[in-house]
């Protein structure tokens, strides 16, 4: 059975996408730690990084710096990239993929509370966002 980042890759469930490329997509978390939380999910569908093809695995650092930068920019914030590597540590979607969260304050909980988004401010992001993104 697809995971929830397989239907929304395929686009049967909506998501505001940052970028969509061959082996690897960015859309917005919808329950953001911060605001600008964005994911970072191969196509590929494995639960564990371990598990992902080597031609999406060599080409995730090119985007995970560029998505990094593109959060930097936007957020005007330094970034956690997490991971959360199965269920004990965390990962509710069993599809591998990382957190790309704005953070400021310098402690060491990515995780730490929920931003909730005001209507239309999600989406408002994600152009910012995406526009960065295509520089
Ligand atoms: P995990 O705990 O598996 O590392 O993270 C899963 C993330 O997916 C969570 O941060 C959660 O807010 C996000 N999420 C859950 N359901 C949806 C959804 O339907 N759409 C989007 N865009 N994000 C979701």
């Amino acid at each position: 059975m697809p995971s929830l980042f397989a239907k929304i890759i395929a686009g049967e469930v909506p998501a505001q996408f940052v970028f969509q490329e061959r082996l690897w997509v960015a859309f917005m978390d919808i329950k953001p730690t911060n605001p600008g939380h964005v994911l970072l999910v191969p196509r590929a569908e494995s639960p564990f990084i371990s598990g992902l093809p080597e031609e999406t695995l060599a080409a995730l650092g090119a985007y995970a710096a560029r998505l990094v930068a593109a959060v930097r920019q936007v957020a005007a914030a330094d970034v956690n990239v997490v991971l959360n590597d199965g269920p004990a540590a965390g990962q509710v979607v069993p599809h591998a993929h990382f957190h790309v969260i704005p953070r400021s304050g310098g402690a060491h909980a990515p995780f730490a509370g929920h931003y909730a988004y005001r209507d239309g401010e999600l989406e408002r992001w994600a152009v910012r966002l995406r526009a960065a993104w295509d520089g």
